[in-house]
């Protein structure tokens, strides 16, 4: 059963018919999926979703399928991790990371989306899916593409970190490497998908994929208690998943599942791609393209598709939007590793950098509860770290003492 009304456009409210369609007919503004909360509001309770199993369709009824989901079945329920070590590091009270870098299937938050995406084009009657990707959606696309039997056809930049593209390969993809940045990528699937029947999860299946990302924000709540944090801090490319968890708090609030609280997002972007937060800084919601320079690949979309609605969630909450350097942004990932035992990918060490640098400037308050968005895994993005070199030793206990300067005691434990 499906409470989905239809979609709606959300510049100018007018109504759509259930198509995979992403634009708006008149005015070309993005086409939304519109519920009947009503109706939801009379069946879902916390404790119906208590009952049923940890996965991202707990919340299923927020979710714009007609049908059972059909792909994706065990994604979701990731760890919300209470980060004591990490808090007392960066000097805050209490401090949390969502971490979606053990997202199943392909370890980024990019899973709940393409469970999503692919459910739909199943519905939708497509035979083949693909997407536009940075490298993490290549992966999803490409694993639940497999798992779901449908062929896959993912376009990337041909840059992209080797971890992530033989991540893609790895599933039988057909990985097509774009000469050009991730803007050049999603340009051209768009024309692809004017000429063949194939769903590109976030093209012509972007109002039904996004929805996905708001699974992200129901588990936050639901493991705070149901409640909304006072802050969040999210990674930003495309600028779609800070929306996705404001509107996710503000759905549950609707529905009673949550009391309503005024959640201060934050925006974090690389200096090397920060068009979302150039706009927050100059008191602007109007976006102007750079062309990305950084290591935080996954991040690096120069002209960002929800950057106008991520401003106006951003500012309208209270919060505000930093970028890091690439430096701070490795460091940020050591730290969080050392302190937590997460490792993350360039993504997460940028939201963390930047969580830093807003407490510098005092625009994140240090007694509040703060969750930070962890959303992609560290083994993805090796490239980016330069470890210390390591020496092998000899298989002595000399050579062990000698390496780790550790000094010898009694023969106590000796068998
Ligand atoms: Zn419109």
């Amino acid at each position: 059963m499906s409470f989905v009304k239809g979609l709606k456009c959300r510049e100018c409210g007018t109504p759509a018919p259930l198509a995979p369609v992403a634009i708006c007919e008149e005015c070309f503004g993005p086409l939304e999926v519109d519920y009947d909360y009503d109706a939801i509001r009379a069946v879902l309770t916390r404790g119906e979703i208590a009952s049923r199993p940890k996965t991202m369709w707990r919340y299923r009824e927020l979710l714009p399928l007609e049908n059972e989901p059909t792909v994706g079945l065990q994604t979701g329920g990731t760890p919300l991790i209470r980060a004591d070590r990490l808090a007392k590091a960066i000097g805050v009270r209490e401090l949390y990371l969502k971490n979606d870098a053990v997202q199943h299937p392909t370890l980024s938050f990019k899973d709940r989306v393409v469970a999503v995406a692919l459910s739909k084009a199943r519905e939708f009657n497509f035979e083949a899916v693909g997407c536009a990707s940075t490298g993490n959606l290549a992966n999803s696309v490409a694993a639940n593409a497999a798992a779901a039997g449908f062929p896959a056809y993912i376009l990337i930049p041909d840059n992209l970190e080797k971890s992530k593209v033989w991540g893609t390969q790895i599933y039988g993809a057909n990985v097509i490497p774009v000469r050009g940045n991730y803007d050049d990528v999603n340009r051209l699937c768009s024309e692809i998908a004017g000429r063949h029947p194939i769903a590109f999860v976030n093209v012509n299946l972007r109002p039904f994929y996004g929805e996905g990302s708001k699974t992200f924000g129901y588990e936050i709540a639901e493991q705070l208690g149901w409640q909304a944090p006072d802050a969040v801090v999210v990674p930003m490319a495309g600028g779609s998943l800070i929306t996705k968890i404001h509107k996710a708090f503000g759905e549950l609030a609707r529905l009673g599942l949550i009391e309503e609280k005024q959640t201060r997002f934050y925006g974090a972007q690389a200096t090397g791609c920060n068009p979302i937060a150039a706009a927050v800084k100059a008191g602007t919601r109007d976006i102007r393209p750079v062309k990305p320079n950084t290591v935080a690949k996954s991040l690096a979309i120069g002209n960002p598709a929800d950057g106008y609605f991520a401003t106006g969630v951003i500012t309208q909450s209270g919060g505000w939007s930093e970028d890091v350097s690439d430096p701070e942004l490795v460091d940020a990932i050591k730290l969080l590793a050392e302190t937590e035992g997460v490792f993350t990918e360039t993504a997460g060490g940028t939201t963390l950098a930047v969580t830093r640098k807003l407490l510098a400037q005092g625009r994140l308050n240090p007694d509040s509860r703060i969750v930070i968005a962890i959303t992609g895994n560290g083994l993805k993005t090796l490239e980016a770290l330069t470890l210390t070199k390591l020496e092998s030793i000899e298989p002595k206990l000399g050579e062990f003492e000698r390496a780790t300067s550790l000094r010898r005691v009694a023969a106590a434990t000796a068998a």
